[in-house]
C-alpha cells in the first residue's frame, strides 16, 4: 500500500485559525515574549517566523535581542521582569544559549505559568503526573497529528525511537497519558528494527538522516517523523526514509511540511492556554 501523506501545513494553519478565535474572543491581548541571546542565523529565522505567526493570531509578540556575551546572571534579570510583567502571559527563552549560560538556571527560572517551551521541571513533573500544565510544542504537535489521521492512540503499541528531553520524553509521556502501550527505543536498543515493525505508532525522532527504512514499518502503523536533517546538497529530509516506509505505513509525515510546522501553531496554543489560565 502507500500510505497517507499528513499535510502538517493545512494541519497548523487550521490549528493558526482556531487560536485566532480563541483569541478574537478575549477581552484582553495575550504577550508572548521571546528572548534572543545572540545571532545565530537559524535561531533569527524562527524566531522572525515566530513573531510573525504570534501577530497573525491577535497575539502581542515581542522579542527581546541580547548580545552574546551576554552575563547568566543579566538574563536572569531580564526574565525576573517578564515573570513580574501582568501584559507578558507567556516567555521563550530561545535555545541553545551561549555557552557562558547554564540553560538549566534559565529554564528554572522562568514562571512555570508563563513556561510556553514546557521545559520547567513543574511542567515537566506534571506531564509525567498526567496532570494539566503546559506542554512541549514540538510533542504537542506529534499528538495533534495523530488525532488529525484519526489514529487510535488508546491501547494501541506505541513506539518512540528517541528518549531526548525535548521530543522523546515528553511523546512518551504524551502517550501515556492518552492510554497507549508505550516502548521508548534509543542509542542502545537491541534489534531497533524488530522493536519498531511491533509498532502501530512509530514516532521517530533521533536526528540521524532516513535512519528508518522500509523494513522498521509494521503494515498500516501511522509514522511521524519529528527528524529535521540536512544533507551535504542542501535538501532538507527525515529520520525516517519516507518513500520506503510509505510502502507499509498507512499514514507518514513529510519532511519538511510534517511535524515542523506544527510547533509554532503549538506554541501559540501554549500562549493562549497560558493567558487563559493565568487570567481566569
Ligand atoms: P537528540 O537530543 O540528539 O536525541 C536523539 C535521540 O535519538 C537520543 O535519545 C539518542 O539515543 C537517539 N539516537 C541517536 N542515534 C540513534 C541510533 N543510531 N539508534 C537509535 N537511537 C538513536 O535529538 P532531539 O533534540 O530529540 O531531536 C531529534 C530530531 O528531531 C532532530 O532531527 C531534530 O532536528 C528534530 N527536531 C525537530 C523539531 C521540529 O520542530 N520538527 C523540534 C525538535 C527537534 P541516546 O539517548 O541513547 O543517545
Amino acid at each position: 500500500m502507500t500510505a497517507i501523506l499528513i499535510d502538517g501545513k493545512q494541519v497548523a494553519a487550521e490549528l493558526r485559525a482556531s487560536v485566532a478565535a480563541r483569541v478574537a474572543a478575549l477581552s484582553y491581548t495575550p504577550g508572548l515574549t521571546v528572548v534572543l541571546v545572540g545571532d545565530d542565523p537559524a535561531s533569527s529565522v524562527y524566531v522572525r517566523s515566530k513573531d510573525r505567526a504570534a501577530a497573525a493570531a491577535g497575539i502581542a509578540a515581542h522579542t527581546i535581542r541580547l548580545p552574546a556575551d551576554t552575563a547568566e546572571a543579566a538574563l536572569l534579570a531580564v526574565i525576573a521582569g517578564l515573570n513580574a510583567d501582568p501584559a507578558v502571559d507567556a516567555i521563550l527563552v530561545q535555545l541553545p544559549l551561549p555557552p557562558q549560560i547554564r540553560q538549566q538556571a534559565v529554564i528554572e527560572a522562568i514562571d512555570p505559568a508563563k513556561d510556553v517551551d514546557g521545559f520547567h521541571p513543574v511542567n515537566v513533573g506534571r506531564l509525567h503526573d498526567g496532570r494539566p500544565g503546559l506542554v512541549p510544542c514540538t510533542p504537542l504537535g506529534v499528538m495533534r497529528l495523530l488525532a488529525h489521521v484519526g489514529a487510535s492512540v488508546r491501547g494501541a503499541r506505541a513506539l518512540v525511537l528517541g528518549r531526548s528531553s525535548i521530543v522523546g520524553k515528553p511523546v512518551a509521556a504524551l502517550l501515556t497519558n492518552a492510554d497507549a502501550t508505550v516502548t521508548v527505543a534509543h542509542s542502545r536498543t537491541r534489534d531497533l528494527a524488530a522493536e519498531c515493525r511491533r509498532a502501530e505508532l512509530l514516532v521517530v525522532a533521533v536526528g540521524r538522516a532516513e535512519m528508518v527504512r522500509g523494513d522498521y514499518v509494521a503494515n498500516d502503523a501511522v509514522v511521524i517523523d519529528v527528524g529535521i536533517n540536512r544533507l551535504a546538497d542542501g535538501r532538507l529530509v527525515g529520520d525516517c526514509a519516507t518513500a520506503e516506509c510509505a510502502t507499509a505505513a498507512a499514514a507518514i509525515t513529510p519532511v519538511p511540511g510534517g511535524v515542523g510546522p506544527m510547533t509554532i501553531a503549538c506554541l501559540l496554543e501554549n500562549t493562549v492556554m497560558a493567558a487563559e489560565a493565568r487570567r481566569a
